[in-house]
């Protein structure tokens, strides 16, 4: 059986909240370990979880969870005599020159930290050809004593940080598959909120977007955003109103006003408390700070855009970190692509506006929300 001691973040600050959120968290660890997880106990604010299989799955598992700053696979020694013959094995296994000793004592009678570093120091230092190095040890060995039991391990793995979610509503994340708007949505997910995706295609239906790369990487963002839904819905009908005219160079930003107001609607019938959108500013034409106030103008309700101020590299960055740059780089029929042509980097909203009315916006909307069809994750 597998131990974990995982420590969580910024739940420690949480005041009367604390409980709230604690919950979210067992909740949610208990959701992305499913059947291994055996069994699950707190320590203050630290978790010791029992977890069967194997050591690669259930870390990336627990990579996956917001709200953990960090977490460590651990050994369980019951008592002194126990945690002196267990190190003793273990260090025989491993190559190391330097060392030094971290010991905590959690609240029991017994040794200081300080004076379980000296006792242990002295004792490997005894059996092994090794120094004590404080500054930069080679090897590190952290014991916690707790009052039934001592935990030790050989380092932290960070966590995903953030907040569990579920502990801040809902949101729904606009989504196209591009690098972007993965990234957004995982972002939101960090923060706490249940993100569900809303992804307009151009393919001929929705069986199509099914077999291509948008499902693996709604599977993918799932992974952190525990029970998320994909709502699909067909671009087509905005295209046909758009193509009965020259095109103006206003028309990525009739998109996105035509994408934004779809959202708002669904959100208000679902319970959406925001919109979000891979946004960044001045990426691309429909992005410049005059088309995004055109483009957000049309709806009341807030629009988050987390990579507002990121750079591209630093969005890539996140891409690969999460595991979505490679799906998103897979070539695909995307929308955006068949209105970018010549995009005017400043609309006229009073233009715009008069459009949507020439083209009957209004109608194709409803058309295409009559279309909706919603994937859930399982
Ligand atoms: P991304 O990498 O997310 O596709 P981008 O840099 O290609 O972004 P745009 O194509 O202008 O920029 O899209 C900006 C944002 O608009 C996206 O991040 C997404 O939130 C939303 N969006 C664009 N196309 C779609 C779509 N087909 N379905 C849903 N949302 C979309
Ligand atoms: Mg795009």
């Amino acid at each position: 059986m597998l131990k974990f001691l995982v420590s969580p973040g910024e739940l420690v600050l949480k005041g009367r909240n604390r409980g709230f959120f604690e919950r979210q968290l067992d909740r949610n660890l208990r959701l992305a370990l499913g059947k291994s997880l055996y069994r699950q106990d707190r320590f203050g604010s630290r978790r010791l979880l029992q977890v069967d299989g194997k050591i690669e799955e259930a870390q990336s598992r627990l990579r996956s969870v917001f709200g953990i700053s960090r977490f460590a696979s651990v050994n369980k020694a019951d008592n002194w005599d126990d945690l002196k013959k267990q190190l003793k094995n273990i260090l025989q296994e491993k190559s190391f020159r330097t060392f030094a000793i971290r010991a905590k004592n959690k609240d029991t009678k017994g040794l200081s930290g300080q004076k379980m570093n000296e006792r242990l120091g002295n004792f490997i230092g005894k059996d092994f050809p090794v120094k004590v190095d404080l500054e930069k040890p080679e090897l590190t060995i952290y014991v916690d004593h707790y009052p039934h039991a001592f935990y030790f391990h050989f380092g932290w793995q960070q966590g995903a940080g953030g907040l569990p979610v579920g502990i801040s509503g809902q949101v729904l994340s606009l989504f196209s598959g591009g690098i972007d708007s993965p990234v957004a949505a995982y972002l939101m997910a960090r923060r706490g909120c249940r993100v569900d995706l809303l992804h307009f295609y151009a393919l001929d239906n929705a069986e199509s977007v099914l077999a291509s790369k948008i499902k693996p990487l709604f599977h993918l963002l799932q992974r952190y955003t525990v029970s998320s839904q994909l709502i699909l819905l067909p671009y087509a009908p905005f295209y046909q109103a758009i193509r009965q005219r020259p095109p103006t160079g206003n028309e990525v930003v009739l998109f996105r006003r035509f994408i934004l107001r779809a959202g708002e609607r669904l959100a208000v019938k679902n319970g959406y408390r925001a919109l979000v959108t891979g946004d960044n500013l001045s990426q691309v034409a429909s992005q410049t700070l005059a088309n995004i106030v055109a483009t957000t103008e049309t709806v009341k309700m807030p629009v988050f855009r987390p990579l507002i101020g990121f750079d591209k590299k630093e969005i890539i960055d996140w891409a690969r970190r999460i595991g979505s740059y490679e799906l998103s780089i897979r070539p695909y029929q995307d929308c955006c692509a068949l209105v970018q042509k010549h995009a005017k980097t400043r609309v006229n909203l009073a233009a715009i506006t008069k459009e949507e009315k020439q083209l009957k916006l209004e109608k194709a909307l409803t058309s295409t929300l009559e279309k909706t069809v919603v994937v859930s994750g399982n």
